[in-house]
């Protein structure tokens, strides 16, 4: 049976990824880009179930949720909601349970995870179809393949979106690190390493991890330092997507 899922993620790649990842497995998804937009569509309309990601620009999952549940007091409503969250720390669990949220998933989120909460929510019996990978082998990128379910253009469209949106991202870090605004970088750096995530890039990742830490730590010349070993990694990151890009085309 399939379910209306709404889907509220500020991150484009991680928006488009999850997206085909439901809608293989059936389901009718609905796109919100943030917290506001969210609230708007569910006044207006039900959902069988949210998919909250909890870090985004404004209005933060947590508080789109409490609101989500402050509307429902007094009525037999209840829409599950399920955090869509960077960091696997129980006490983002903790924060995540305490706004009213039912599960909670790690980014990046695969088509086995996304299936098995919604049945563990009881919101769907028969077990979902995850099948459709399997036998493809792009060069050693298993688990960039196995993260698209093996799917060879949705691996080339998710390359393309990074080629094309790397730059500017790249750029606003590089301003926010220069005007010494740390929460523009820490957005910038957020967004990146959501991207990093679902493309299977672990030492990319790693580094916007660190280069986090240190700006958070107010480390300046250290956060410079490391953006130079961040820039490297994206100028390699790109040519190996170039690569991928052009697989899945040919
Ligand atoms: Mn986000």
């Amino acid at each position: 049976m399939p379910l209306d899922i709404l889907l509220v993620e500020d991150n484009p790649i991680n928006r488009r990824l999850t997206q085909v990842l439901l809608e293989k497995g059936g389901h009718r998804v609905v796109l919100a880009h943030n917290g506001p937009s969210a609230l708007e569509i569910l006044a207006s309309r039900t959902v069988d179930l949210v998919l909250m990601d909890i870090q985004m620009p404004g209005m933060d999952g947590l508080e789109a949720t409490r609101t989500i549940r402050t509307r429902e007091r007094g009525t037999a409503a209840h829409v599950p909601i399920v955090a869509l969250t960077a960091h696997a720390l129980a006490r983002d669990r903790a924060r995540c349970l305490a706004a009213g949220m039912d599960d909670y998933l790690v980014k990046p989120v695969n088509s086995a995870e996304l299936m098995g909460t919604i049945q563990r929510l009881g919101l769907q019996s028969t077990p979902a179809d995850t099948t459709a990978a399997a036998d493809i082998i792009v060069l050693d990128r298993k688990t960039l393949l196995d993260r698209v379910n093996g799917d060879l253009d949705l691996l080339g469209e998710i390359a393309d979106q990074f080629l094309r949106e790397h730059g500017s991202l790249m750029m606003r870090a590089r301003t926010a690190l220069h005007a010494n605004d740390p929460e523009a970088l820490d957005y910038a750096l957020h967004t990146m390493r959501g991207m990093f995530g679902a493309l299977a890039a672990d030492s990319a990742r790693a580094v916007t991890e660190q280069l986090q830490s240190l700006a958070e730590a107010g480390d300046r010349d250290e956060v410079a330092a490391t953006f130079t070993v961040l820039e490297r990694q994206v100028g390699a990151l790109c040519t190996q997507l170039a690569g991928f890009a052009h697989a899945a085309a040919a």
